[in-house]
């Protein structure tokens, strides 16, 4: 068994074999061997653009729960590879087969399609995420928390002028949020909706509801005080920490007692599953965003009785994604209150603290 020191001095070889002779360094943040932990900031290569694609110098990189679980190896991981898959910057050198893209544009970096077949039935119908040869960026190959990332030109997004780099750094969970609001989930203006689970997930859902005029109450349990406070900032109409009233209470006060018409399930929590579905209406809409991780005892006879739609929402498609700079360059989701903390890699197990203990609605990690 090798210890964690070898394995990390191996890490960064195989680093260097991958970049063909490049002797400038930069620094990582990577997991460098399968189990739990195995995680740390390490000097590796600088990734050399190659001639059909782009190289980005990383502004602000999102930590996400994901990241969380690749760390504790409950998210499916390749080591050694640079975690951080939300992430944008600035295109700083263009393949010379590359047209349209210019070095010095601003980029939010669609991660997500970095490896796929590019001929299954899902990646041709733009669902590219069920595509069974899928590799995204921060776990199946090298991703954000680093200063420099190489991509294809396909996977990068100009940022409208009106958009900072940190906004452009929520670019991937807020392309989740739009899928899940307004692609696959039929809000409809008059509808009460009910967004439990108030991480960042629930909060940029909020915040698209918020914008289309639909009265949003926002649900979170005892230890969420702060981003149940965050939430009636952004707009919701209220908030309901389950641990002093029932959602199925809060249903009645705010619908007339006829429960909500649309419930999205942000906090993957078996209780928030259990709230939503007890307190939609008959024929309501049922919307999973969070991962619970584990099976669930799932009351599948309000389903039946009350005739409730469930669908889930798991990413995105690249038209979220062109829906979404249209969205941005409209200005009316405003996301740098979103962002909490700004921490150098060298700090990242501050960050990944800072999430863990829900002290943070958004962490951003940027290059050293
Ligand atoms: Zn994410
Ligand atoms: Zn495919």
């Amino acid at each position: 068994m090798p210890t964690k020191t070898e394995l990390k001095h191996r890490t960064v070889r195989e680093v260097r074999k991958n970049s063909e002779g490049a002797s400038a360094k930069m620094k990582a943040l990577v997991k460098f061997a399968p189990g739990d932990g195995n995680v740390d900031v390490l000097e590796v290569d600088e990734p050399i653009c190659g001639p059909n694609q782009v190289k980005v110098e990383v502004a602000y990189c999102g930590l996400c729960g994901t990241d969380i679980h690749v760390l504790h190896d409950k998210f499916r991981n390749f080591p050694p590879v640079i975690l951080g898959h939300e992430f944008a910057g600035t295109v700083v050198e263009v393949g010379r087969n590359v047209s349209g893209v210019r070095t010095g544009e601003k980029v939010a970096c669609l991660g997500a399609t970095a490896v796929t077949c590019g001929r299954c039935p899902y990646c041709i119908s733009g669902y590219f995420i069920f595509c069974a040869n899928r590799r995204g960026m921060g776990h199946g190959v090298n991703g954000g928390f680093a200063r420099y990332v190489v991509m294809r030109p396909d996977q990068l997004y100009r940022v409208p002028p009106n958009l900072s780099l940190e906004e452009a750094a929520l670019s991937e969970p807020f392309a989740a949020a739009i899928q899940a609001v307004t692609e696959l989930t039929e809000v409809r203006s008059g509808d009460t909706v009910v967004v439990s689970g108030p991480g960042s997930m629930g909060l940029l859902c909020l915040k698209l509801l918020v914008a289309a005029g639909v009265k949003t109450i926002v649900a979170g349990a005892a230890d969420d005080d702060r981003r149940l406070e965050a939430a009636l900032q952004f707009g919701a109409a209220a908030v309901v920490n389950v641990a002093e009233r029932s959602l199925v209470d809060a249903a009645g006060e705010y619908t007339d007692g006829l429960g909500f018409d649309v419930a999205f399930e942000c906090a993957g929590h078996e209780d928030s599953v259990r709230g939503c579905l007890q307190s939609l209406r008959p024929m309501g809409l049922y919307t999973q965003v969070g991962i619970c991780g584990r099976e669930i005892q799932f009351p599948i006879d309000q389903v039946f009785f009350k005739q409730l739609k469930l669908t889930g929402s798991v990413c995105y498609t690249a038209e979220t994604w062109d829906r979404m700079m249209k969205i941005f360059a409209q200005g009316r989701v405003r996301l740098d209150d979103m962002v909490s903390a700004k921490l150098p890699i060298s700090e990242w197990r501050k960050g990944f603290d800072l999430c863990m203990e829900k002290k943070a609605l958004k962490v951003l990690m940027y290059p050293i």
